[in-house]
């Protein structure tokens, strides 16, 4: 029993009560039949509803289980990252306990794991129940980061995966407070393997997400790992200016010529407005890189832990 590798399960969980229970019933008859110990990260993200107590009653009948308590609502990336950082095993897995992600794909990212994959993510092979405008903004957005950064984000994937133990010492190293994981997982490298999986409705209750944080978290992904909107500003406003001169010595010529009957009231507010409209937008891409700079100089925790319940795996030493 003692020489068997360690496998640490991260669930990040907000409000899930209901689904807890039947979560865990699952995950308990993959685990089970796992050439490997187990170790149940919980993480309750500052849950208002009966997540802690839940949590506590499966932790009483399973000593695999760990739970670590955020003083209140971090968020998902940031209860994950609490829960990657208290894991104490040779793999991690990071999964949703909603049930849209299937616990019984476990075994196939242990065997990626076991094939020498530092991180093996699952991808989705369609989004069941998505509206066609998510589907299409999603594929935009991929297309778009994948220009941008200078490395690889797959497409189609959530956070729902697995990491090596030197893929997580990397992730360990990048504290930046703006945490767009998917190209934080991405950025570390190391061989990376995907597995296909068939994304499942969710279980009960509501997911978080809506149009505006879509965006939002769009918007991360791109100033997180790209600059191009800064440059675009400089290129955007530099040709507006060649535009503006080009047509200043039009005006020049044309009054020296023909004289001037001072018309001219729509173009000149055309002008105006059009390059205030482009002055705001530049300043507004400057105004975002700003204000995560100004988050990051605060260099604050990322999380911080009100109770930390460790697993009983846990406890012992870790292998070589
Ligand atoms: N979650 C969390 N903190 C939050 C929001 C969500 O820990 O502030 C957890 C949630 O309990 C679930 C996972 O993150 O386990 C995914 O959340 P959700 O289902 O709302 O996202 P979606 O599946 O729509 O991407
Ligand atoms: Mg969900």
């Amino acid at each position: 029993m003692k020489d068997r590798k360690l496998l640490s399960i991260v669930i990040p969980a907000f409000n899930e009560a209901d689904v807890l229970p039947e979560f865990q019933r699952r995950l308990t008859a993959v685990t089970t039949a796992l050439p490997l110990e187990c170790e149940i990260v919980y993480v309750n993200d500052g849950s208002t509803d009966g997540t802690p107590s839940v949590l506590r009653a499966l932790r009483q009948r399973d000593d695999r289980i760990a739970i670590i308590e955020l003083s209140r609502n971090f968020g998902k990336d940031l209860a994950m990252t609490a829960g990657i950082d208290h894991a104490r095993g040779d793999a991690v897995v990071v999964i949703d306990a909603d049930l849209q992600d299937p616990p019984e794909l476990i075994p196939e990212l242990v065997r990626g794991w076991q094939e020498g994959y530092d991180v093996v993510y699952a991808q989705r092979t369609e989004r069941n129940g998505e509206s066609l405008a998510k589907k299409l903004t999603a594929r935009l957005f991929y297309r778009v980061i994948g220009k941008l950064a200078h490395f690889h984000i797959p497409r189609d994937t959530g956070d729902f995966r697995l990491l090596s133990r030197r893929a997580v010492e990397a992730l360990g190293r990048l504290r930046e407070q703006h945490r767009f994981m998917k190209g934080l997982f991405a950025w570390i490298g190391y061989p990376q393997k995907a597995v296909p999986y068939r994304r499942a409705p969710r279980h009960s209750g509501r997911s978080k997400w809506n149009y505006w944080k879509l965006w939002n978290f769009a918007l991360e992904g791109i100033t997180s790992f790209s600059t191009a909107p800064l440059k675009a500003a400089t290129y955007i406003g530099a040709l507006t200016a060649a535009f503006a001169f080009m047509y200043g010595a039009y005006i020049i010529v044309s009054t020296l010529r023909f004289g001037n009957a001072v018309a001219g009231y729509p173009s000149l507010m055309t002008v105006i407005l059009f390059l205030g409209g482009i002055q705001l937008a530049a300043l507004g891409v400057i105004g975002e890189y700003l204000a995560r700079l100004f988050d990051e100089a605060k260099g604050r925790p990322l999380y911080l832990v009100s109770e930390f319940q460790p697993s009983r795996p846990a406890m012992r030493p870790r292998l070589a």
